[in-house]
């Protein structure tokens, strides 16, 4: 039995038997591996995949809250807190009713591949509960953010753990979770990160992940002597990183003319009006059919009425594909699609928003893929910077992060492209991706032993 059988029997027995998505995510990496594995025999010697894929402990919790109407209400609650060989835990909450162990393995365990390429040392770690914000009263979202930190503030710590924003979770809740913290614990410790600039939050956090998805692709287009400007551009999602993705594309001079949400999908063949779309979605917290009643360029495509299942987002012709809304929303039909239209390049906002098989598909095709855990780092790597500012309590500008972030986005390409050349990949980023954050954490590990 070779060591990708055997890793993923032993993920089998001690996983949660609905764990489809963090098979996924592991299969990936075990897979994109082999040449170093194949050239480390320290690693086999260790027995680092076994150590690796196992959680170091997973933490699941009750979450009981009172709604407006003094009803009592009951959510699952979870922190993964997975391999902090690199450093401190770090990792997103999320809060989304699809949220169970499952996806949240599946999270943190990119989350410390993804951690390691930045280069920076932290751990990595995911959390969050079944909760749906969607349609809450903003007192229903502090109760629930109070009750969720009362749950488990004494398993993180600025040293230990530090959690941050995801799906959502924004400033609003980062806010009311720091905040019951700090009343839970009388410090003003630096356990969240995506804080309120009142609260000691960085400047540029929230544009980060964004802006560092579209440096990222814009210095690999370079280095293919290609450039988004004057691009037509396709971004799913509608949340922070799609938006932030739209505003940096149009900074380049490229045309993203898509966005989409939970219910639906927008076309506007005039470019997508960004003012418009934080009206409806940041202030409003509305669906995107509004977007088209006021907005008379602008198609909307309810996800029912694109009857296959696919995204009508990967159907309109695009240079490059920015899947920014959630795990495996670029599926076969999209791929096929993209491909038909001459996409030159996807890069993933999301966490694995691409299904395995349309990566096979794109991969064959030669249409350059940048993968989350390369593209997407750009917002750890800024919540890194953020822990930083608030330790010396010494802040940046904005144009200081913001150049930090280019700086970091810009060395993770570079890195990924020397470990192309080094084992003979093409442009498999892919593996490249892995392969570098693998070493970095198995390496880690090796020097400290067995604990
Ligand atoms: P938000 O909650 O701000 O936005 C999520 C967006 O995705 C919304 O437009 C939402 O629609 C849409 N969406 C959610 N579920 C579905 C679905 N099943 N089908 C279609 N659309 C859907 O989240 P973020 O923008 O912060 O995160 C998006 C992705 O990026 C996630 O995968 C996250 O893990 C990843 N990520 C985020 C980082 C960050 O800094 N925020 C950092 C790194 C990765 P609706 O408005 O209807 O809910």
């Amino acid at each position: 039995m070779n060591y990708i059988d055997k890793a993923m029997k032993r993920a089998t027995e001690t996983n949660c038997k609905e764990g489809a998505n963090f098979f996924q995510a592991l299969k990936e990496v075990l897979v994109s591996i082999e040449p170093l594995i194949q050239n480390h025999p320290e690693y086999e010697y260790h027995n680092i995949i076994e150590r690796i894929i196992s959680p170091n402990r997973e933490i699941r919790f009750k979450v009981e809250w009172l709604d407006d109407k003094n009803n009592i209400r009951v959510n699952n609650g979870y922190r993964i807190q997975f391999n902090n060989a690199l450093g401190p835990y770090k990792g997103g909450v999320r809060f989304h009713p699809s949220v169970n162990t499952d996806i949240l393995k599946f999270l943190a365990f990119e989350q410390i591949f993804k951690n390691a390429l930045t280069g920076l040392h932290i751990g990595g770690a995911k959390g969050g509960a079944d909760f749906d914000p969607k349609g809450k009263s903003d007192n229903e979202i502090m109760k629930f953010c109070q009750s969720f930190m009362s749950a488990f503030y004494n398993s993180i710590g600025s040293d230990i753990d530090v959690l941050g924003g995801d799906m959502g979770v924004g400033e609003r809740e980062v806010g009311y979770l720091f905040g019951q913290y700090k009343l839970l614990t009388n410090s003003y410790d630096s356990i969240i990160t995506s804080k309120p600039l009142s609260l000691g939050g960085s400047l540029g956090r929230t544009e980060a992940t964004g802006y560092g998805l579209i440096y990222f692709t814009e210095t690999l287009l370079q280095d293919q002597n290609e450039t988004l400007k004057g691009k037509i551009c396709a971004v799913s999602g509608s949340g922070n990183v799609a938006i932030h993705a739209i505003e940096k594309l149009y900074d380049l001079g490229a045309i993203p003319v898509t966005c989409s949400d939970s219910r639906g999908a927008i076309h506007d063949s005039n470019g997508i009006d960004l003012a418009l779309l934080k009206k409806i979605k940041l202030e409003r917290r509305a669906s995107l059919e509004y977007y088209a009643l006021e907005r008379k360029s602008a198609v909307y495509v309810k996800n029912d009425a694109f009857s296959n299942g696919s995204n009508y987002v990967w159907q309109i012709p695009c240079f490059a594909a920015f899947p920014c809304a959630t795990q495996n929303e670029l599926d076969i039909i999209g791929a096929q699609a993209l491909i038909s239209n001459n996409v030159k390049i996807i890069a993933e906002g999301a966490n694995m928003p691409t299904v395995p098989e349309a990566i096979d598909l794109f991969v064959k095709n030669k249409i350059i893929f940048a993968p989350a855990k390369a593209a997407n780092a750009g917002g750890v790597a800024v919540s890194v910077l953020e822990m930083g500012q608030n330790n010396s309590l010494n802040y940046f500008s904005f144009e200081e992060v913001d150049q930090k972030l280019q700086n970091i986005m810009s060395n993770i390409y570079h890195h990924m492209k020397k470990t192309c050349e080094e084992y003979d990949l093409g442009t498999d980023f892919i593996a490249a991706a892995n392969i570098l954050g693998f070493k970095r954490v198995a390496n880690a590990m090796i020097a400290q032993g067995v604990l």
